[in-house]
């Protein structure tokens, strides 16, 4: 299995002051758990803010996108070069971004390459939309996702992937631990075929869909699921909380 994960990922919510706060809320109430990778993905303009919140604990930043390229006419957008300093992780290819902005497996291939050269570590998001998975493609749609998108990779070491089915994110209404088991199942047999089944079982593989403080065990329980990519609970301290203190509990010995 691979390290116990959490990340919330803020989207586009919290003015930066309100971003400060959220932080130290969740800093303040995690001094005591160790051995779970906590990573809060504020947006682009609160992560010097949250970085600074978070020094000197084990609370990791991620950011939520970026570019491909290091700079350049490239209006609006945030470059490698500029998160570097300020975080451990990126996420990549969230549903959010592939339906609005139109980023494809190729580009997030790309991304994720980049990332990595920078030491940035890439939390790679895939997942089967409701159509897909009633006609039974569910399966067929993450592995080309995620084959596409891990193009180029030539080790998993410091990748994080995220199986985010689309009909569960920010649906209140989250997959079965089964069917969450099954699909990560499948996510870390392909990573084992492509980079060998030693360095797949250290990946960590999260599920991410509307999870909660009272469902997040049936998630971590499973042996193939390290951890959640968390949206809407993200933005509540206690929540966040909790959701952390129940993977800690489920997955590290006591
Ligand atoms: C997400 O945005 O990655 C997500 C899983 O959102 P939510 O938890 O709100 O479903």
């Amino acid at each position: 299995m691979g390290r116990p994960f959490i990340a919330g990922n803020w989207k586009m919510n919290t003015t930066v002051h309100q971003a400060g706060f959220l932080a130290a809320a969740i800093r303040n109430n995690l001094e005591d758990i160790t051995g779970v990778e906590v990573v809060l993905c504020p947006p682009s303009i609160s992560l010097t803010e949250v970085a600074g919140v978070v020094k000197a604990t084990n609370i990791k930043v991620g950011a939520q996108n970026m570019h491909h390229e290091d700079k350049g006419a490239f209006t609006g957008e945030i470059s490698p070069l500029m998160i570097q300093g300020l975080c451990s992780y990126v996420i990549l290819g969230h549903s959010e971004r592939r339906r609005d902005f139109g980023e494809t497996d190729d580009l997030v291939s790309r991304k994720a390459n980049k990332a990595l050269s920078y030491k940035l570590r890439p939390i790679i998001c895939v997942g089967e939309g409701l159509e897909e998975r009633k006609e039974g493609r569910a399966e067929e749609v993450v592995s080309r996702s995620l084959a596409g998108s891990l193009a180029g990779i030539k080790s998993p070491n410091r990748i994080v992937v995220a199986y985010e089915p689309i009909w569960a994110i920010g649906a209140g209404e989250a997959a079965t631990g089964e069917q969450a088991q099954e699909m990560c199942q499948l996510v870390r047999r392909q990573l084992a075929d492509l980079f060998g089944e030693g360095a797949a079982e250290r990946v960590s593989v999260l599920y991410g869909g509307s999870v909660s403080p009272d469902n997040i065990e049936k998630f971590v329980s499973q042996p193939d699921i390290d951890g959640a990519l968390v949206g809407g609970a993200s933005l509540s301290s206690d929540q966040f909380v909790e959701i952390v203190r129940s993977t800690a509990h489920e997955r590290l010995p006591h």
